[in-house]
């Protein structure tokens, strides 16, 4: 967790566990999902000390907060400076989307509406290849 270190962070062994839980699914992972995660391995830890993990590693720019319907916020791993995602509302696999394809979509709204874009953030949600190919076919009996 090089990067951690990086960005200053103070490595104790279960801020390592949370960094290490989160990186390592890929996916986008609640508060409570690491907790149960992280739990196995160090069943000392308190679901506070994950809050205050998550959000430390939000500001260091290693995660991003997604919400989630209901009012819950869900976290990914994310190297620092990317603001893009696909998020698969079905197996919650999360892809980095890079500036290439949001980069045009800038211009336009520039051109469109007078507005210089300095900053955008865009998470889209949906079904990633693999679950909407699985929908595609007929429902298995
Ligand atoms: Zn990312
Ligand atoms: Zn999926």
């Amino acid at each position: 967790m090089a990067a951690l270190e990086r960005a200053g962070q103070r490595l104790t062994p279960q801020r390592l566990a949370i960094a290490e839980a989160l990186a390592r699914t890929g996916k986008e992972a609640t508060v409570q999902e690491l907790y149960d995660q992280v739990r196995r391995k160090h069943p000392y830890i308190g679901r506070a000390t994950i809050f205050r993990s998550v959000d430390m590693l939000v500001e260091a720019g290693l995660a991003q907060r997604l919400e989630r319907p209901g009012h819950v916020s869900a976290y990914i791993w994310c190297e620092p400076g990317h603001h893009h995602h696909l998020i698969c509302t079905s197996c919650r696999a999360v892809e980095d989307l890079g500036e290439t394809l949001v980069a045009p979509l800038a211009k336009s709204i520039a051109r469109e509406r007078g507005f210089r874009v300095d900053h955008a953030t865009l998470d889209f949600y949906g079904l990633c290849r693999a679950c909407a190919a699985k929908r595609g076919k007929p429902a298995a009996s």
